[in-house]
């Protein structure tokens, strides 16, 4: 691919402002040496302004997303991909969410801009473990274990039952909830059909993935050993 198209997909420009940039000396390899559109040149020995290029196409991010934004590209509101650097969001392919997390719930958040990953990751075939901490309105009540993981729970206008599910009860108010699926606003409706009420809502892991100490807010590449975790 060549150069300019190469660095226009990464989101620095049009065509047209990153061959400017290539006109106004601001590419260059790692000494400093001006580059030109025309150069056959590893994505790893270009400088914009003196700083490593974006990562090629193929990124798996993961972030630790806060409470009080959105998953979706549209909304008015605060979304993710405000957290990301401008660039990231005119990047081409584009960077989408792998699945969505409610505006109300925090936590373990993956994009990519690797199409055929992200669908692999939410086929209900690759039965990934998503892994919820919740706080509940009200204690529970005794039966919400075996009902979930019994596989006949209905959710209200579904007309398949949901997977079994594993419930981990941590206090009387705390669990933590693996699911498989990814129905909408899953956990949620799990409880509300136990006539409970999520108060607060986190996704720890997914698959063998955590989200560990990354910050609320912050987001990091990860690497191939990470992204097979999930798995
Ligand atoms: N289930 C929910 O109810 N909300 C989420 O954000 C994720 C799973």
């Amino acid at each position: 691919m060549r150069l300019v198209r190469l660095i226009a997909n990464l989101g620095y420009g049009s065509r047209k402002e990153v061959a400017w940039m290539f006109r106004e000396g601001r590419v260059t390899d790692p000494d400093g040496e001006v580059l030109y559109a025309d150069d056959k040149v590893d994505h790893s020995q270009i400088r914009i302004d003196g700083e490593p290029l974006d990562p090629p196409t193929g990124i798996v991010l993961m972030m630790n997303k806060p409470l009080g934004v959105t998953c979706s590209r549209k909304d008015q509101g605060r979304v993710v991909y405000d957290l990301l650097p401008p660039r990231y969001r005119s990047r081409d392919p584009a960077l989408s969410t792998v699945g969505r997390l409610d505006r109300d719930t925090s936590g373990l958040l993956l994009l990519t801009d690797d199409g055929a990953l992200l669908h692999r990751i939410i086929s209900p075939r690759a039965n990934i473990a998503k892994i919820y901490e919740a706080t509940l309105a009200q204690d529970l009540r005794g039966d919400e274990q075996a009902l979930f993981a019994s596989g006949t729970l209905m959710l209200e206008s579904e007309t398949t039952p949901l997977l079994p599910a594993t419930l981990e009860v941590l206090a009387p108010r705390s669990v933590r909830l693996s699911i498989t699926e990814g129905r909408y606003h899953q956990v949620r409706r799990m409880f509300a059909a136990t006539s409970n009420r999520v108060d607060a809502l986190h996704r720890a892991a997914m698959g063998g993935l955590q989200l560990d100490d990354l910050p609320m807010g912050q987001w990091r590449m990860l690497d191939a050993d990470e992204i097979a975790r999930i798995f």
